[in-house]
C-alpha cells in the first residue's frame, strides 16, 4: 500500500488541514512555503492523468474550501502536480500541492 493510503487509513500520523468523506488535506512533512498543504483523494489514483473527470471536479472544490480555510484567497496561492517521472513525481498517489502564505519566486 502506498504512504498516502496509509495516511488515509490513519497507520501514518498527518497534521490534518480537512477531510470529508472522499478527500484529505494534510500539513508536507518537509514545508517549501509557509503554508504547504497536500490535497489527495482517499482513493488511491496514480496521477493527474488517470483521474476521473468527476472526481477531479469534486476535487476542484475541495481544494478551494481548503484555500478557504487556511486563509489563503484574498493574497493568492500556488497549485502543483507533479506526474510520473519527467515531473518528479515521488509519491504515486494523485496529490495537489497548496503553496502560500507568501510571496512566492517565479518558477516559468
Ligand atoms: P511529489 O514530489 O511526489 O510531488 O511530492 C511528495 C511530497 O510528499 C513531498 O513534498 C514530501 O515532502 C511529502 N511527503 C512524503 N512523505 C510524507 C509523509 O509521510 N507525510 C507527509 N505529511 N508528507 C510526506
Ligand atoms: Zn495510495
Amino acid at each position: 500500500m502506498c504512504i498516502f493510503c496509509k495516511i488515509v487509513k490513519g497507520e501514518i500520523p498527518n497534521k490534518t488541514i480537512l477531510e470529508d468523506e472522499n478527500f484529505l488535506a494534510f500539513e508536507d512533512i518537509n514545508p517549501q512555503a509557509k503554508i504547504h498543504i497536500l490535497i489527495i483523494p482517499k482513493t488511491h489514483v496514480d496521477n493527474f492523468d488517470l483521474i476521473a473527470p468527476k472526481l477531479m471536479g469534486e476535487m476542484t472544490a475541495f481544494i478551494q474550501k481548503v484555500a478557504s480555510k487556511v486563509g489563503v484567497k484574498n493574497d493568492g496561492y500556488r497549485l502543483v502536480t507533479n506526474i510520473g517521472k519527467n515531473g518528479a513525481q515521488e509519491v504515486n498517489h494523485i496529490h495537489f500541492h497548496l503553496l502560500g502564505g507568501e510571496q512566492l519566486g517565479s518558477i516559468l
